[in-house]
């Protein structure tokens, strides 16, 4: 059975370069599009960053129940479209879904066997200084973001598996291990 795979963990801890080599490592996973109606940042494209919507459609699409989970998040929406997931898992294919953890925590209540990933930075002085180094946010943005990350790290209890990004190359080899470990679970009635 593929496996539904959720990675969250504080804006800034680099989930983005985890990800990529991840899936340059391991074959037969996938990240999943997923909706927002924040506006395109220079460089996005839709349908390949983010399927971009509307403030309406997205609410539309909510009504419809088109939607795994949603959330609001820096007064924007971001949701998974559930027949996305879903065509994915029927090819077999185990699906990440790089998500913060409202959207997290929605998962494990409605698919209970997906397994839950927690990124997290070495310390919060280790993540204030990436932000910075970032160079892309001023100084009460970075205030603000390492609030929100102090925020989302209480949710690492609802997690299954906790991995700290000091050595990114570490930090890689775990989650595919972790993946590896998962695909050889004996399945449970
Ligand atoms: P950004 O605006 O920086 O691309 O994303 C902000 C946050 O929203 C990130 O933590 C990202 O992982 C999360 N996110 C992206 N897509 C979704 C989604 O479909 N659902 C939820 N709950 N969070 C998402």
């Amino acid at each position: 059975m593929a496996k539904l795979v959720v990675l969250s963990g504080p804006s800034g801890v680099g989930k983005d370069t985890l990800l990529q080599r991840l899936l340059q490592r391991v074959p037969g996973v996938v990240k999943c599009l997923t909706a927002t109606t924040r506006p395109p940042r220079e460089g996005e494209q839709h349908g390949v960053d983010y399927l971009f919507l509307s403030q309406e459609e997205f609410e539309q699409w909510i009504a419809e129940d088109r939607f795994l989970e949603y959330a609001r998040y820096n007064q924007a929406y971001y949701g998974t479209p559930r027949h996305l997931v879903d065509e994915w898992l029927a090819q077999g294919v185990d699906v990440i879904l790089k998500i913060e953890v409202q959207g997290g925590l929605q998962v494990r209540q409605r698919v209970p066997e997906a397994v839950l990933i927690f990124v997290q930075p070495p310390s919060m002085e280790a993540l204030r200084q990436r932000l910075q180094q970032r160079g892309t946010d001023t100084p009460e943005q970075i205030a603000h973001r390492l609030r929100i990350a102090e925020q989302e790290m209480q949710a690492i209890p609802h997690y299954d598996y906790l991995v700290t990004n000091d050595d990114i190359e570490q930090a890689v080899d775990l989650l595919r291990a972790i993946i590896l470990a998962e695909r050889a679970r004996v399945p449970k009635r």
